[in-house]
């Protein structure tokens, strides 16, 4: 595809982090199946209502563009869910689990994170003040959630050492 200006790239983007949100919105109720710890099932569970949220604000974003609102497969995001699928399979033991159910998901945080902060950055040298409002909130939501992860890590970590 042509990307001919900041515009383009930002369009791209956007697609781009619509497939990755879209991707989690599947993959979530699997790792609530997997976790044990009820904060982290109720963690996993609140961020999975919360990126169906996310998934229609990326889709309003497209509006400034004046393009299409398509998702484009977002490899990395494929790749990062295949990996908590595959560890997903071992038989471990509950905390254990949960502590890498833990690290999954901080994986996909990061990433989002990385993704988002580009996306406002671009939209806020672009102008897309509507875009940018709702970018803003995709990216404190996923910042939010990470910091629960890690909090909830402490006690976890600590049960999963015997
Ligand atoms: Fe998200
Ligand atoms: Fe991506
Ligand atoms: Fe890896
Ligand atoms: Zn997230």
């Amino acid at each position: 595809m042509a990307l001919n200006n900041l515009a383009d790239l930002f369009h791209d983007e956007l697609r781009d982090i619509l497939s990755a949100e879209q991707q989690l919105v599947k993959a979530l109720p699997l790792m609530v199946k997997k976790a044990s710890c009820p904060d982290l099932v109720k963690a996993f569970q609140d961020h999975l209502e919360e990126t169906e949220q996310q998934v229609e604000r990326v889709q309003e974003a497209f509006a400034d563009t004046g393009k299409a609102s398509r998702a484009k497969t977002c490899e990395a995001m494929r790749g990062l869910i295949e990996e908590a699928s595959s560890m997903m399979k071992n038989d471990a033991d509950p905390d254990v689990m949960d502590a890498s159910l833990i690290a999954c998901a901080q994986k996909i945080e990061h990433y989002e994170i990385a993704t988002y902060g580009t996306l406002c950055t671009w939209a806020k040298a672009l102008g897309y003040d509507n875009a940018l409002t709702l970018l803003k909130q995709n990216i404190s939501e996923e910042e939010k959630a990470d910091k629960h992860l890690s909090e909830l890590a402490v006690r976890i970590n600590e049960s999963a050492m015997t």
